[in-house]
């Protein structure tokens, strides 16, 4: 692998100069840990101590400049899971002059993107907290293009779906354990550190219930925009073609156990064809081609759900959870389904009947066995109907619960789906618009006063600017008004451009009035700055 780095577009002699000469560079963006990502010339990284090194030198930049709060507790998140502790990044700190009794560096050309991958063995964690992220942390930054060289620093082998993070770009990713084989002591010449975290949507729960996060600011257009990337580098192309429901399944655990039978229900309900697919049985690219296609995916719950980005808009994601499991309460794939322009319709069926569940007590903690808890606590998970709510990542009523084996409940499942998915919209979705209102232009009020109980309130504005060059189905505005001094306010949804307002309205009073435009009900334009009117 040492060849790889051989035929060295930078000059050896000279990057050492630089690197003894300036020493090491760092600016940050971020003012915290959780939202940094740090950009670094000559960051290097010392494999017998597995510690990254910064280089003190006349010309070295740290900013920001943390003293030792670069500690409390880190610079930065190495992974996009917010603020985990075991995913912190640091660097020990020397003079440049220590380079003369170091090993040689070794450097490293290519522009690096340093980060840790959270989960390389589940695809959910795949997708979610390293595909995207990097994806997207590389539209950040320009010199991060497909000429990047990823580094994983999680110390993990390659993981189950390896070749996926080989699309992102055109160099091989490298991990933890290989830099070793380039020497003692490397150097980046240009690297990046950290994730963006502004494509993840679910937090997994380590200080509270897992659940969508708080602020999601991800829409399902930048997932399609991601999910079409990956399939053009995949080399599938979505082929026109009749109707049919994927059923993804599991062959290990959390088994559907009368898979036949829910293939020929969901066949007669819609009259059409179904596949199953699962992991063990077909490439991810031919399940990624099968998906991109469907008109309804049905599955368990479970990471292999994370592929229902791939559907197409319209399309139904029917995901199936076992015994005691309130499906309310994990919601990675239903927050992923209802993201603004994801256009997928969601439905969930949960297991009631504790007669059509199969535990497995005896199976390791890990896949859910329960044998090793006291008989007391065993007999308390064994009675409870459902699982309470609790943290991640060892819950022992959890695993328990989440590892059932399920024999699906035809008659209930048909139910749900009838009462909640729309047939006529299944494949047909339109993409809507998401072109927001401008501002309301020249407002106006005039004022009078009829009697000394009477007046009247007249509110006029033209129409926002970019309306003129928009086609728009509805266009309404909305007018509040606020007796000056009072914290109520009067909210009126108008079809037109002026309304005279006499109900409510007082003489020799001061109101303020604010105007705001909305498109298709539900996309709403900024106020226009605030009207004071006296009658
Ligand atoms: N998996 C699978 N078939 C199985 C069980 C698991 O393909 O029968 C995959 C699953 O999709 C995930 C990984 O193995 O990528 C780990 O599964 P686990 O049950 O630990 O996680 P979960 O699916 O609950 O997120």
């Amino acid at each position: 692998q040492s060849q790889e780095f051989s035929q060295v577009r930078i000059d050896y002699h000279g990057a050492l100069l630089a690197l003894q000469e300036h020493g090491t560079r760092m600016v940050c963006t971020g003012k915290m840990h959780t939202d940094r990502i740090c950009r670094f010339d000559y960051l290097c990284y010392c494999t017998e101590a597995e510690e990254f090194v910064f280089f003190h030198s006349n010309a070295s930049v740290m900013l920001p400049n943390l003293g030792p709060r670069r500690f409390q507790p880190a610079l930065l998140d190495l992974s996009s899971v917010e603020d985990h502790n075991t995913q912190y990044f640091n660097f020990l700190e020397l003079p440049a002059a220590a380079l003369k009794f170091m090993p040689k560096p070794v450097f490293v050309p290519d522009v690096a993107l340093i980060l840790n991958r959270f989960n390389p063995d589940n695809l959910m964690h795949i997708f979610h907290d390293d595909l995207l992220p990097i994806y997207y942390t590389m539209q950040q930054y320009s010199d991060l293009d497909d000429e990047a060289r990823l580094v994983f620093m999680e110390g993990w082998g390659e993981g189950a779906h390896f070749d996926l993070y080989r699309l992102l770009s055109s160099k091989q990713p490298l991990l933890k354990e290989q830099l070793k084989t380039f020497g003692k002591l490397m150097c980046f010449t240009k690297s990046y550190v950290g994730l963006s975290k502004m494509t993840t949507w679910y937090q997994y729960g380590f200080v509270q219930p897992q659940g969508p996060k708080a602020n999601i600011l991800i829409s399902g257009n930048e997932i399609r925009q991601f999910a079409s990337f990956l399939m053009e580098r995949l080399n599938i192309t979505q082929e026109e073609g009749d109707d049919y429901i994927v059923v993804f399944k599991r062959t290990t655990n959390r088994l559907i156990l009368n898979e036949a039978e829910l293939l020929l229900a969901l066949a007669q309900e819609f009259q059409m064809r179904t596949v199953t697919v699962s992991l063990e049985e077909q490439s991810f690219d031919s399940i990624i081609q099968i998906i991109s296609g469907a008109t309804m995916l049905v599955s368990m719950h479970g990471a292999q759900m994370i592929t229902s980005m791939f559907l197409p808009r319209g399309a139904a994601v029917v995901e199936l959870f076992p015994y005691a499991i309130n499906p309310e309460q994990y919601t990675p794939y239903k927050t992923l389904a209802s993201l603004p322009g994801m256009d997928l319709q969601y439905v969930a069926w949960r297991n009631t009947m504790e007669e059509n569940t199969v535990t497995y007590p005896d199976r390791p903690w890990d896949q859910g066995g329960i044998v090793h808890l006291e008989k007391e606590e065993q007999e308390r998970i064994l009675a409870s109907k459902e699982v309470p709510r609790h943290l991640c990542c060892r819950n022992p009523e959890w695993l328990f619960r989440i590892y059932q084996d399920t024999t699906v409940d035809i008659a209930s499942f048909l139910e749900v789906l009838r009462e909640t998915l729309k047939k006529p919209n299944l494949k047909k979705a339109k993409v809507a618009s998401t072109v927001h209102p401008g501002r309301v232009r020249e407002p106006k009020c005039q004022t009078s006063v009829q009697a000394t109980n009477e007046a009247k309130l007249s509110v006029s504005w033209q129409i926002p600017w970019n309306l003129k060059y928009l086609k728009v189905k509805e266009v309404k505005y909305e007018v509040w008004i606020q007796e000056q001094g009072e914290n109520t306010y009067m909210p009126y949804i108008l079809p037109h451009q002026n309304y005279t307002f006499s109900e409510n309205i007082k003489p020799f009073t001061t109101y303020l009035v604010w105007v705001r435009c909305i498109f298709n009900k539900n996309l709403l334009g900024p106020f226009a700055d605030v009207l004071i009117c006296k009658t």
